[in-house]
């Protein structure tokens, strides 16, 4: 990336706890920046509006103005607060409306654990992965009816002539969702998975999906994503396949998803970087976001080939919303991720110790203080303001 001095970067607030957790993710990247660089470079922040504040300030029930898709193509790295997802309207999800808008293909989800975090198992440093979830398709393509509509009437009559409803239980009051699955699709999310892989010298791809019960789709995913690494990264087959290791040793393997979620558990340290499609990503990075502190602590960006847009993994969390409860790491942390996309490594290496010095120091949120021993609760201002010192 070509970047000036003073990066114009959009941000969106967010609703709920985005008034608790944006200001100090935007105090800890000036602080950090500027430490890091003397002075010489600084981000120009430029908001941008979506949620609830759009609505109040555009007013006509505008949940995510033109305007706002247009700054965050235009300017091709932003940074987002959660959003509600409106009830209705005629907008599933502003989320998965700004990913299919801009084609964030790449859910990119770091799991990594800072010392001193309260975790529900044993040894939480073991576990070192980076997710990257199918952002685009799958069930969550949107494509659904609901039950008794003439459209899964339609479907259903389709089906009935293909003979399907005689196999399988298959009764009229049903809704129904189409679960799209593409080759291009799922080889440009592995395709960017081994390359972040060779990149970061990381020891493994696992392919994480339900092959063995959605055999075209999953099993679909699976199959292209060993291609990729065979055809275009030259990987070989390890004892017969389908296994296989690329040139410089790194392991393309797969695991069932259910199994994985046993795995992540039990063997975290055999897995490393992850490739998945979009509805098991959900599940597995929430789930190994508990792994390390939770998802007040877990950070992730959606990515297309142009634009990137950070943001933390979590909700707006409406019930602590506007306290100064809320802990801020999750956007402080995918920050540090923005910061690392625009090159500024210094700025990023400074956020990762200030956030780590932080909890060391016992003074957390929150969420981490209700559970570690000798801690002090302070708000998400505050922590911020930590981390800076
Ligand atoms: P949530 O992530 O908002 O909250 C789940 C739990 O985690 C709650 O107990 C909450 O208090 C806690 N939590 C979340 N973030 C925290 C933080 N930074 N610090 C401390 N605790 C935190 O999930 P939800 O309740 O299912 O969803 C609430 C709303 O958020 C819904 O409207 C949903 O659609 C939306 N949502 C938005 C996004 C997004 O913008 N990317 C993602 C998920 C959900």
């Amino acid at each position: 990336l070509n970047v000036p001095d003073h990066p114009i970067i959009p941000f969106i607030e967010g609703d709920g706890i985005g008034v608790d957790i944006t200001p100090p993710m935007r105090h800890v990247v000036d602080s950090a920046v500027a430490k890091a660089y003397g002075g010489k470079r600084a981000i120009a922040w430029m908001e941008v509006y979506a949620g609830e504040k759009a609505v109040n300030t555009y007013g006509d029930n505008t949940w995510l103005p033109d305007e706002t898709l247009k700054a965050v193509k235009d300017y091709v790295i932003s940074i987002k607060g959660p959003l509600t997802t409106p009830v209705g309207g005629g907008i599933r999800s502003l989320n998965v409306t700004l990913r299919q808008e801009l084609d964030l293909y790449v859910c990119l989800r770091p799991i990594q654990y800072f010392q001193g975090v309260p975790s529900p198992v044993k040894h939480p440093e073991k576990t070192d992965m980076v997710i990257f979830r199918e952002n685009t398709e799958d069930i969550y393509a949107g494509i659904e009816w609901a039950a008794g509509t003439d459209e899964v009437k339609k479907v259903i009559d389709f089906l009935s002539d293909m003979g399907v409803r005689k196999k399988i239980r298959f009764p009229e009051a049903s809704a129904i969702g189409i679960k799209p699955v593409s080759v291009d699709g799922s080889k440009r999310l592995v395709r960017k998975a081994i390359q972040y892989a060779i990149d970061n010298n990381r020891k493994s791809v696992t392919i994480a999906h339900k092959g063995n019960i959605m055999k075209f789709t999953e099993g679909g995913f699976k199959n292209w994503g060993y291609e990729v690494a065979k055809e275009e990264f030259g990987a070989v087959e390890i004892d017969g396949g389908p296994w296989c290791k690329l040139p410089n040793g790194i392991i393309i393997k797969d695991c069932i998803a259910d199994a994985f979620l046993q795995e992540i558990l039990l063997h975290p340290a055999d897995y490393d970087v992850v490739a998945t499609l979009n509805l098991n990503g959900d599940y597995i990075s929430d789930a190994l976001a508990a792994q390390v502190g939770g998802i007040g602590i877990a950070p992730g960006a959606n990515i297309s080939d142009t634009v990137a847009m950070f943001e933390a993994t979590h909700g707006t969390a409406p019930k602590i919303a506007g306290k100064d409860i809320a802990n801020p790491s999750s956007l402080i942390l995918s920050a540090e991720m923005m910061l690392r996309h625009l090159g500024w490594t210094e700025a990023a290496d400074l956020v990762l110790t200030g956030v780590a010095k932080a909890i060391q120091a016992k003074r957390v949120t929150h969420d981490f203080s209700s559970q570690m021993e000798g801690a002090t609760q302070i708000g998400s201002a505050e922590f911020g303001a930590e981390i800076v010192k």
